[in-house]
């Protein structure tokens, strides 16, 4: 993933329109089968920020504080559970163009960057509950793998 061709801003392009297909506020590159290492996140829908950002290779630079707020997935349709996070932090990466770029997060912004991350790390949201909360969602989670809504 050093050199960015062609190739590579299509793939990083046609993620950002899965995103937004799925009305999602991020997406990891292996939610759609992509094994590489970014994310695309849009918070436009909150004014947060205006336009989609990529982000390749990102690292987590920086984490403060803590907060707890609803989470949901597009891998987890219909599933919002209150998830425990940092409240602010600093991702370093790559932009569309290969340029370093840092992404502050505050709030919802930080919820949704380190969910991405956590998605490239093969954790998804519900890692974060107890296994008392687990257990308590495991016939949603059934539901859902199999397809069906809950
Ligand atoms: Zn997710």
């Amino acid at each position: 993933m050093d050199n960015f061709n062609g190739e590579l801003v299509d793939i990083l392009k046609s993620t950002i329109l899965s995103m937004k297909h799925g009305k999602g506020l991020g997406l990891a590159a292996n939610q759609v089968g992509i094994s590489k290492r970014f994310f695309a996140i849009d918070l436009s829908y909150f004014d947060v920020v205006k336009e989609p950002i990529i982000i390749v290779n990102p690292e987590i630079a920086e984490i403060s504080g803590s907060m707890i707020g609803e989470e949901g997935c597009l891998s987890f349709p219909g599933l919002f559970q209150e998830i425990e996070r940092p409240e602010k932090t600093i991702i370093t990466g790559l932009d569309i163009d290969g340029k370093e770029i840092a992404v502050e997060g505050k709030g919802l912004m930080a919820r949704v960057l380190l969910h991405e991350i956590d998605h490239l790390d093969g954790k998804m949201f519900i890692d974060h509950l107890s296994s008392f909360k687990r257990s308590m969602i495991k016939g949603k989670l059934k539901k859902i793998k199999a397809g069906e809504e809950i």
